[in-house]
């Protein structure tokens, strides 16, 4: 039987800026911009489902006051009314509450600001994610860029863990990646564990309608190119992950994936080029 195949449509939720130099080795000193991408997907029986939700009003709320307020200086933001996960999702007809799921690539900041917006969806994510974020202190918290406040209060009640999904073995295009976690029981999406950026950070592997394969990598890397070109995060960058071995490895396999002639189409959080190429081929 093959898996359902899923709509799906990337969206820019608004975006940050940062020095090329830290995000990438032998990158250029000015800013560039790193847009907090999403995925919106449909599946045909689970209904609408995203990936991650980007910035959000409350990601500026939550950093109003010092010392929260150091994420927002170190990475400046920027989101437009019009480019709420919210107003986008209302230009296309969807509610908040039509939300049924949202699967969380990792708890920084700027993946999960959304969270409270959702009041039906149940919440997908890594154990090892949530358990990390609950064990640090409101400044160790901060220094590896998590934001409690950005949880939704039932949170618990509405968290699925993936370790306690069934485990699948992974399509030979996703290779050096062998297991991943079948959300939701019928191949559509599984979940790969991508640690290192953070303890519990997960990517999702699904097709689309028209059978493209599509991996959305979180913060595993931070663009195709710096995978491409061998170029990884500097040592800066490098202070807020969970674990710079890890990093490396993850990493490095993503490097292997990109190199097979039909990998999936790899979609890294903050990818400006793959933003670009997306919003010109939709538009
Ligand atoms: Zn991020």
């Amino acid at each position: 039987m093959t898996a359902p195949r899923l709509d799906f449509r990337l969206l820019k939720v608004g975006h940050c800026t940062h020095p090329e130099c830290v995000a990438m080795r032998g990158g250029r000193w000015a800013s560039m911009m790193f847009p907090a991408l999403c995925g919106l997907l449909q599946h045909p029986t689970r209904g609408w489902i995203l990936f991650d939700t980007g910035y959000s009003n409350h990601f500026i709320e939550a950093t109003r006051q010092f010392p929260e307020r150091m994420y927002r200086w170190i990475t400046p933001l920027s989101l437009p009314p019009e480019e709420t996960l919210l107003a986008q999702l209302q230009a296309s007809g969807i509610t908040a509450g039509d939300i049924r799921h949202v699967v969380i690539s990792h708890m920084h900041g700027d993946h999960i600001a959304g969270l409270r917006d959702f009041p039906n969806a149940s919440f997908i994510t890594m154990r090892a994610e949530h358990e990390t974020m609950q064990r640090k202190s409101r400044i160790g918290g901060l220094l590896h860029a998590f934001l409690p406040a950005l949880m939704p209060d039932d949170f618990a009640q509405r968290v699925m863990y993936v370790e306690d999904t069934a485990g699948h073995a992974l399509p030979a295009e996703c290779r050096p990646f062998e297991r991943g976690y079948d959300i939701f029981g019928d191949g559509s999406m599984l979940a790969i564990p991508l640690p290192g950026h953070s303890r519990g950070q997960l990517g999702i592997v699904f097709r689309q309608r028209d059978d493209r394969q599509v991996f959305m990598v979180g913060d595993a890397c931070w663009s195709n190119i710096s995978l491409q070109q061998d170029r990884p995060p500097t040592w800066l960058a490098r202070r807020i992950f969970d674990s710079a071995g890890d990093y490396a490895r993850t990493f490095h396999q993503l490097q292997q994936i990109a190199a097979h002639a039909h990998s999936p189409q790899l979609i890294p959080s903050h990818c400006v080029q793959t933003w670009n190429s997306y919003r010109d081929e939709t538009a």
